[in-house]
């Protein structure tokens, strides 16, 4: 088996072997001039690709081809057209051309545009990006596309991480030109998106409205077991589980998605599985990729994958780590700290700039990781406060210190003084000390973003972090343009002097979920920003809004359409919440609630009327709480429905987004405190759905 895998590997891709072999020499040479210099691809170039495209899809059994894309809504969207075009005799040949590769007209008058497109031009367009290959999947061929309005304004997520990756490229090369490292020509984002996901049986999901409608559990009594034995994690997978996993690798391997490392995670039923990382645009595409087949594999396997940020009360909810760093093409990580004097300096540059680009849009980080169902995990015991801080570790944070105070003495053994030639200190790469509670951490080689959500698209963080990261590398270069070379090191000493005594205030090396750090945090003047409505509109804020529009990567315009999209997306995920709870409650818990509450009543009667000594006490006890919490739910679901409702009519969106936020979703924990409570005094017999129990434990 092993064996057939590197043969097994991209064999649904059209990748580069694919190109050489099928294309001809002068067409494969302008296609790679395009993917790695971004220059404009000639029709006859995009004609030949198409045919080749076509001939390769078809022997491999594709029949349709579809531009593939990801709207605001943060899925993926696509739609099918077959290659058959008639021949005229009344047969058909199977033809794909150029124009129809590189340009698509989707009807996008149903996807949300946040008033961008007027419904008069509702149709956008769809544009091929060369960078990201293109696969074939369940019988059709996938072209990654950007998708623009005919106005230019980009509808989707790829387009701005394109223009961001291109902002940092910009700023990062003209940076390292004035370090005097002058090889270098492009800067490219790499991203690892470690993905973390739960497991259940597909017949008790079929048996839970809340797990199909809203993708979680909305209320259940706690399991007698959680994950406090803790030997859930890295634990020996399940059988069932191991099968799954088997096949997942497989399909995404088929399509050149490089699944390397997959796990048990902390919660019971619930897994990770990490890809080795690649260029931020295909490790975007892959990601999304990888959602959907890890939910179609389960599918297979009579599971269902949860990839819901919360599926579960009283145990981890899921996240997705965004493992960043840039790279030169000469092939250097420019976080690594490299093991010369010179490689330190421009190293120092590099870390100084993420820092400051963190600190100065703090807010921005924390919309990225904004959402309905995120909200319900940061800030807990289990993923990173809603505070946004950075862990640097002893050995850098030491370093930065030093150079503040212009102390390089009595430092750690790892650094290196060359006080005489150097007036930067000089340091190896250390094993950073592991802190799973910071947000943003230093890991050695590169940075990891860990507050984004399971279900998110990666696309988001990348953008901000990217223009952020270009946005300061841009000041650096205004401080630092016109040193003489020989006079370089001594400026960038000083420049990191200044940017640290500025920024210092974002580092936090400390236990981020602790009392004392919220504290702490709020004297340092840090943003805690703790639900979805309360961070959306730092998305319009006067000095975001600057940062996007003078790096072109949005118009104030697509600003405030996704501002919109993402309120809107808040209300109708709190509507539906709670149109399910009250439906669950209404239907399924109250009817058990009754029918135990007869059940124990006559019971007790007959037992009273057996022996009328006897003491009923303990069922009379039981029938009062039953009854209490049979009351309590039947008036809390009456005031969820005028509260949702209320929210749900408010035209404008922010006010709505504060009303699902502060009012329906209050409402909701009361009533599901209650359902959860009474859950745990009912028999499974008499329960409608299975729970919590049986969903972790049954696999
Ligand atoms: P962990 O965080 O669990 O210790 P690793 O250190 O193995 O895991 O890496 C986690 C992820 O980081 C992987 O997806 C890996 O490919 C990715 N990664 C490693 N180096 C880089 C880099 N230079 N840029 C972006 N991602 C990277
Ligand atoms: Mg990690």
């Amino acid at each position: 088996m092993t064996k057939e895998i590197p043969a097994l590997y991209g064999s649904l891709v059209f990748n580069d072997k694919v190109m050489r072999k099928k294309l001809p020499k002068d067409m494969y040479k302008a296609l790679r001039k395009t993917i790695e210099n971004g220059t404009h691809l000639e029709l006859d170039v995009a004609n030949s690709v198409a045919v080749a495209m076509k001939e390769w899809a078809v022997e491999n059994g594709a029949t349709h081809f579809t531009h593939w894309f990801q709207p605001m809504t943060g899925f993926t969207a696509e739609k099918h057209d077959s290659f058959i075009t008639p021949s005229g005799d009344g047969e058909v040949i199977m033809d794909f051309s150029g124009k129809e590769l590189v340009k698509g007209e989707p009807d996008a008058s149903s996807f949300p545009s946040g008033g961008l497109r007027a419904t008069f031009e509702a149709r956008g367009y769809t544009a091929w990006d060369p960078t990201s290959p293109a696969f074939i999947k369940d019988g059709t061929l996938y072209i990654p596309t950007a998708f623009c309005s005919y106005g230019g304004e980009a509808l989707d997520k790829k387009t701005p991480l394109l223009r961001s990756m291109e902002a940092l490229n910009k700023e990062a090369t003209k940076m390292l030109h004035l370090l005097g490292n002058t090889e270098v020509t492009s800067v490219n984002t790499t991203i690892g998106p470690e993905q973390e996901y739960f497991l259940v049986d597909k017949e008790q999901y079929k048996q839970r409205k809340d797990l199909i409608f809203c993708g979680r559990t909305l209320f259940g009594a706690p399991a007698p077991k959680g994950q406090e034995m803790e030997d859930h994690y890295f634990g020996a997978l399940k059988p069932k589980v191991s099968a799954y996993m088997h096949d997942l690798d497989e399909e995404l391997w088929k399509l050149g998605i490089p699944a390397k490392t997959k796990h048990n995670e902390v919660a019971p039923a619930q897994h990770e599985l990490a890809p080795i990382f690649d260029t931020a645009n295909v490790a975007v595409d892959h990601n999304q990729l990888t959602m959907e087949i890890m939910k179609k594999v389960a599918d297979k396997h009579g599971l269902v994958c949860l990839l819901h940020e919360k599926p579960f009360e009283g145990i981890n909810g899921s996240g997705k780590h965004n493992n960043w760093s840039i790279s030169t093409n000469t092939g250097e990580n420019l976080l690594d700290p490299g093991k010369t004097p010179a490689q330190n300096v421009q190293f120092l540059v590099f870390l100084m700039a993420v820092i400051k680009a963190v600190d100065d849009y703090a807010d921005l980080m924390r919309v990225a990781a904004s959402g309905a169902g995120n909200d319900h995990r940061l800030g807990g015991n289990e993923a990173p406060p809603a505070i946004v801080s950075i862990f640097l570790g002893d050995e850098l944070t030491t370093i930065l210190e030093s150079i503040e105070n212009d102390t390089y003495f009595g430092q750690q053994d790892k650094v290196q003084l060359d006080i005489g030639a150097h007036v930067l200190p000089h340091f190896f790469k250390d094993n950073t000390d592991r802190n799973r509670t910071s947000p943003f951490a230093f890991t050695g080689n590169k940075f990891e973003f860990r507050m984004l959500g399971s279900s998110a698209s990666v696309a988001t963080p990348n953008i901000i972090l990217n223009t952020a990261v270009a946005e300061a590398l841009a000041q650096f270069y205004t401080e630092l343009e016109g040193t003489a070379p020989e006079d370089m090191e001594h400026a960038v000493h000083e420049l990191i002097k200044r940017a640290i005594r500025k920024h210092k205030k974002v580092i936090f090396n400390g236990n981020g979920y602790s009392e004392e750090w919220v504290k702490e945090a709020e004297k340092r003047g840090l943003y805690n920003l703790k639900s979805t409505p309360e961070c959306l509109p730092q998305f319009i804020a006067d000095k975001n809004v600057e940062l996007f529009t003078s790096h072109k990567i949005f118009t104030k315009e697509e600003i405030f359409s996704r501002y919109e999209i993402l309120l809107e997306n808040y209300v109708k995920t709190i509507g539906i919440e709670a149109r399910t709870l009250e439906e669950m409650i209404t239907k399924d818990l109250l009817p058990a609630v009754s029918t135990y509450t007869a059940k124990v009543s006559s019971d007790a009667a007959s037992k009273k009327a057996f022996m009328p000594s006897i003491s009923t006490a303990s069922e009379e006890a039981l029938v009062e709480k039953l009854s209490a919490a049979y009351t309590s739910m039947t008036e809390g679901v009456a005031e969820l429905k005028v509260l949702a409702e209320e929210a749900g009519a408010m035209e404008e969106m922010q006010a709505a987004a504060d009303a699902s936020h502060e009012k329906v979703l209050a409402k909701m924990d009361e009533i599901c405190a209650v359902a959860s409570n009474v859950e745990a005094l009912i028999p499974d017999s008499i329960l409608p759905y299975p729970t919590y129990d049986q969903l972790l434990f049954s696999l």
